[in-house]
């Protein structure tokens, strides 16, 4: 390919570094075409970046519940269940029961408050038939059901909080966050 300066339009001889003209230094072509590889490369990674960064942060996204005076945090995906419980035992027990489903587990949040009604997690876990167990941070109960799910029943001062899962593997979808 014919190539002329690009400064004065003086045919060029092939691989001359100056023009034979006005001295004028003729661009390297390999390194020219280095850069375009380059920018290219740059141009491919921060795409790959783009979207793996997008579909990280899709994935995480979670979603903070509230369940009497304590938070949970849950994926997204989780849909809340229409029904809410809510059982007041007498004046000072008070249990509310929150749940949430997607295509694969249900959980199930129970808060018992208990505000001097002089009984604890430990009680209510023994009187369950749990197993000392530390999930989430907590030193509770774990339970497992004959017919389905399992759960883990943990003391949070005046608040026995009781997390049910339909499966073991959906424990790792909760996050405590903790008394409001
Ligand atoms: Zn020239």
């Amino acid at each position: 390919m014919t190539e002329y300066c690009s400064k004065c339009g003086e045919k060029l001889k092939e691989d001359a570094v100056f023009c034979a003209n006005c001295g004028e230094k003729v661009p390297n072509k390999n390194k020219t075409l280095l850069n375009k590889y380059v920018i290219i490369i740059i141009i491919i990674i921060l795409i790959v970046l783009a979207v793996f960064l997008s579909t990280t942060f899709l994935l995480n996204q979670t979603q903070v519940v509230k369940v009497d005076n304590v938070q949970f945090e849950l994926p997204a995906d989780y849909v809340k269940e229409p029904s809410r419980t809510e059982i007041s035992y007498d004046e000072n027990v008070k249990s509310s029961a929150m749940g949430w489903s997607n295509d694969k587990y249900y959980i199930e949040i129970g808060v018992t408050k208990t505000p001097g009604a002089g009984f604890n997690s430990e009680e209510v876990a023994a009187s369950l038939g749990g197993t000392p167990t530390k999930m989430f941070g907590y030193t509770g109960y774990y339970l497992e059901y004959e017919n389905e799910g399992c759960a883990f029943i943990f003391g949070l001062k005046d608040e026995v909080c009781m997390i049910y899962v339909s499966d073991y593997d959906a424990f790792e979808d909760v996050k405590v966050i903790g008394r409001v």
